[in-house]
């Protein structure tokens, strides 16, 4: 069974090691795959599947990569998500006694890709790590923590789940971070393998991975001592991690993956922040999509986000940054301040923000040069790039020192500048050191400018003279031995040579050494020549070696400087995003929103961001929204479908968020309330790859904003109690609103297609009726988008319809079935779908469709209600809506739908 060459051997000892993985395992020019990996390798690679003799008669699957290729096929795998070990020849095949020494020099997974090439350099590539801790005494807490490798961000946090939550419920408390983090790759104790927390995560993020790594990385201990280590500090207080040890299992463990598959220390990761939930506007997964923030969830794109709209970055860690920026706006008043004041000062400055921008452009992406130094795998063009990047700093912050003036500058300003001071010594070393514009390769030379290095120098001047020599050769011998078309040159077999051709050999001086015959030639040496050559050669061979090294030790001194690189980094993405924030402000015409710390939302002529970009300057009719906590907190909005229901609540939504961000907003002006959560649920989301229905999905969702939402948080409910029967989503939609307006005391706008919702303005004293409405003009119907106070009591129907060309006959038919049920239930909900729309498209013409008796299917087929059907009916009308819990309602309705199952 066993493979019986040693080579195979060594392949199966090396593969056990590493179980999971696809081995890359070098011989020669290429990488090979055996076995199984050849297998996978060759169907998603799409490679030719070969063999190799594995002895006793048997052949090896193998499939081989070529090793100067190897970048594009293992960012496919990778992308693909499978994880790679890439094992390496460590001796000099020519020199190593038997069988070359092999060991695995770097593990690649999704989530710890460093080469730029892989990477998207507009977007952060998270690994993620999380961790269930079960205190003596204490609860049970979550850690999640999650780090860019390539940048060197590292966050870590500790998640409190509910009281009373235990087990896999604790684990879901993480999820919501992990789906905002997004990460490709989340680490996972084997505990946790198998938690619906993690199965959730793999459904709704298919193109991440979930590896499962050793349990004892994840205890606290264990992980505080890798961080310590890591830091070089004695204990991880001065993180703000007392206390908190769910946090530091995450973390840990995670640094210490990250050191294994780098095969190094990742002085990248130079700390750690952490930060809490209360950090940031909660925002739950659902909610992120249907505001669709910085991802479409239809493609994942970014086109038509709040991203597209806001991103006006010039660098990649400015697009990386804002991006950080939308998924988390601030929670903390002083803050959001902060920022406003700075993209204010660049508003006002246009001059300044041009030239500010212009100059970023030039910045190179010194966050993950610095990565990249740090994990040694920078070439010198990085180290050029990034010399350059800080000398760019350098005259922009002369720049902005000059041009500031007097005034004092905003706080974020100001630091941005003392940020970027000269890193001249870095600069410098580089600028001396490296020539300006260096080759790809770092082995073969041509890396290290003249006068850094004597040996260089003595070493460059020995081959410059041994080749002038060379050069001179061919005139000098033509003219010796008056062979007119005596030629040099040189191949790799002999060297140098001197080629004469046949009709000139008579004339060959004694001193020529013949060293090979061509059909019409011949080639000689001279011992003078192979003197010369060996100068030439020797001085190169030398030079490469020495310049690789003179290079690895010019990349440790850059290496030692990486924290001060990043903080540099971080400083110009911090910029951009401000001088992006100040552009789209100028450009499109957004205010300065009021930020206070009291429950309220004003706005005047607010316009969706993205909406309004869609469809061109001043196709959006602006609305205004009042919501305030003493007066009019909850606003019911009617009216007909396409009328801008939905735009109304996204529109709310995404100006609070926006001022949150510290992003001027689309409005005349706003006042904008601190909030510590926004909820945005819709109709429209199907949860279809969860398996779930649509109505569950609206349960669940309610359930969650139900539970968690506060009197500080603005909860936008769109059309709830679309996904069942009316009367199931009327009862659904008017507990659901009591509740809000009772319990929770949020700032809520709520649509519904409902008119008879509107009553309940009367027995609630915070909520408001308004509608949105569409006027008819010579049968032609005008949206008019306007938010306006009271309630809609009638539908457009007639001509969505006719626009709809629905078949006069089922109009006519539609309208009798509805007519009838009305007699039966006079008190039926009216909803303005298409349904009623259909059967008031034949309003004129009701007698002479024949409704009544002459139809046969006509009144009595309300009368054939099942049973089952009566009871549900009659449990409704019974039902005292008004003192039922909103769990008691979804309960009942849960049975009613039973009923009428089990029936049917
Ligand atoms: P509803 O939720 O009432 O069915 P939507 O909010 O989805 O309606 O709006 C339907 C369409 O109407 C939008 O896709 C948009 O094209 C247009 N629309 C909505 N609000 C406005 C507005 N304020 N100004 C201009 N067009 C709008
Ligand atoms: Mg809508």
């Amino acid at each position: 069974m066993d493979a019986t060459t040693p080579m195979l051997r060594q392949y199966k000892d090396i593969k056990r090691q590493y179980p999971g993985m696809l081995l890359f395992f070098r011989l020669g020019d290429f990488y090979e795959l055996f076995y199984e990996d050849a297998e996978v390798a060759s169907r998603e690679l799409e490679l030719v599947l070969t063999g190799r003799d594995a002895g006793r008669g048997e052949r090896a699957p193998m499939c081989g990569i070529p090793h100067h290729a190897s970048t594009q096929y293992i960012s496919r795998l990778i992308s693909k998500g499978y994880r790679i070990a890439v094992c390496e020849q460590v001796e000099d095949p020519r020199t190593a006694k038997g069988l070359v020494n092999r060991e695995v020099v770097r593990v690649i997974t999704p989530g710890t890709v460093t080469d730029g090439e892989m990477l998207d350099e507009r977007r952060n590539n998270y690994i993620a790590s999380v961790s269930l801790i079960r205190g003596g005494g204490r609860r049970t807490v979550a850690g999640v923590a999650f780090a860019d490798v390539s940048t060197g961000e590292f966050f870590t946090t500790q998640v409190e789940p509910d009281a009373g939550a235990a087990g896999a419920a604790v684990a879901s408390a993480a999820l919501p971070e992990l789906l905002r983090v997004t990460p490709s790759e989340v680490l996972v104790p084997m505990a946790l393998q198998n938690d619906p927390a993690i199965r959730t995560f793999r459904q709704q993020c298919p193109a991440s991975i979930v590896t499962v790594y050793e349990e004892r990385a994840f205890a606290p201990d264990e992980a505080a001592s890798t961080m310590m280590r890591q830091f070089g500090v004695a204990s991880v207080s001065g993180f703000g991690l007392d206390g908190m040890p769910a946090a530091v299992s995450a973390a840990g463990a995670l640094l210490r993956y990250v050191r294994e598959t780098q095969k190094s220390t990742v002085a990248q990761l130079s700390s750690v922040r952490v930060y809490r939930a209360g950090d940031y506007v909660s925002i739950d997964p659902s909610t992120r999509r249907n505001l669709e923030l910085v991802r479409r969830d239809q493609d994942g794109s970014r086109r038509a986000t709040l991203l597209w709209v806001l991103d006006r970055t010039v660098t990649a860690m400015g697009a990386r940054t804002i991006t950080a920026w939308i998924e988390r706006p601030l929670r903390n008043v002083a803050a959001v301040e902060e920022r406003l004041n700075a993209v204010g000062f660049l508003v006002d400055s246009p001059q300044i923000r041009m030239r500010l921008r212009e100059s970023l452009r030039q910045v190179y992406d010194m966050e993950r040069i610095a990565g990249r130094v740090s994990t040694g795998s920078a070439n010198a063009r990085d180290l050029v790039a990034l010399a350059q990047s800080l000398e760019t700093l350098g005259e922009i912050r002369s720049f902005l020192l000059r041009s500031l003036g007097e005034a004092g500058p905003p706080a974020l300003i100001r630091q941005i500048v003392e940020a970027i001071a000269p890193l001249e010594d870095v600069s410098g070393l580089i600028a001396r050191a490296i020539i300006e514009d260096p080759p790809m390769t770092l082995r073969d030379g041509g890396l290290i400018r003249d006068g850094y290095d004597a040996t260089v120098d003595s070493l460059r001047s020995s081959s410059r003279d041994g080749k002038s020599w060379i050069s001179r050769l061919e005139q000098s011998e033509r003219e010796a031995t008056g062979i007119k078309s005596l030629k040099v040159g040189f191949n790799k077999v002999f060297g140098y040579y001197i080629e004469v051709t046949r009709p000139n050999l008579h004339l060959v001086p004694p001193h020529y050494i013949r060293r090979q015959t061509l059909t019409d030639a011949e080639r000689f040496v001279t011992p003078e020549l192979k003197d010369r050559e060996s100068q030439v050669l020797g001085a190169q061979q030398n030079l490469s070696e020495l310049e690789y090294g003179i290079f690895c030790d010019v990349r440790d001194r850059v290496a030692a400087r990486c924290a001060e690189i990043q903080k540099r980094a971080r400083a110009v993405a911090e910029a951009d995003c401000l001088a992006s924030l100040a552009e789209v402000a100028a450009e499109c015409g957004y205010s300065r929103p009021a930020v206070l710390d009291e429950a309220v939302i004003s706005i005047k002529d607010g316009r969706h961001p993205v909406l309004e970009k869609v469809l061109g300057p001043e196709r959006f009719v602006p609305n205004d929204i009042g919501l305030d906590a003493a007066g009019q907190r909850v606003l019911l909005i009617t009216g007909p479908n396409m009328a801008g229901k939905s735009t109304i609540l996204a529109t709310t939504g995404l100006i609070a968020l926006m001022a949150h961000i510290g992003s001027y907003v689309p409005a005349a002006a706003a006042t904008i309330g601190l909030l510590d959560a926004v909820f945005y649920r819709t109709g429209s989301y199907e949860d279809l790859s969860g398996g779930r229905s649509t109505f569950m999905v609206e349960l669940s969702e309610v359930a969650g904003i139900l539970n968690s939402a506060t009197a500080r948080s603005l909860v936008l409910v769109d059309e709830l109690g679309r996904g069942t029967s009316t009367y199931d989503g009327m009862a659904l939609a008017q507990a659901a609103l009591e509740y809000l307006h009772d319990e929770v005391g949020c700032l809520t706008l709520f649509t519904t297609h409902y008119h008879e919702l509107a009553q309940v303005e009367r027995r609630l004293a915070a909520v408001r009726n308004f509608h949105v409405t569409a006027v008819e003009k010579n049968g032609e119907l005008t949206f008019l988008y306007r938010l306006t106070p009271g309630s809609v009591d009638r539908s457009y129907g007639v001509n969505v319809a006719r626009m709809a060309g629905l078949p006069r006959e089922v109009i006519r038919r539609a309208q009798v079935i509805l007519r009838s049920l009305e007699e039966q239930s006079p008190s039926r909900p009216r909803q303005i779908s298409l349904l009623e729309t259909a059967a008031a498209a034949g309003g004129g013409e009701r007698s002479a469709g024949g409704a009544g008796g002459e139809d046969p299917a006509g009144p009595d087929s309300a009368e054939r209600l099942t049973p089952a059907e009566a009871e549900v009916l009659a449990a409704i009308r019974g039902a005292d809506v008004n003192n039922m819990t909103p769990m008691e309602s979804l309960a009942r309705l849960s049975e009613m739908q039973k009923t009428l199952k089990e029936s049917g």
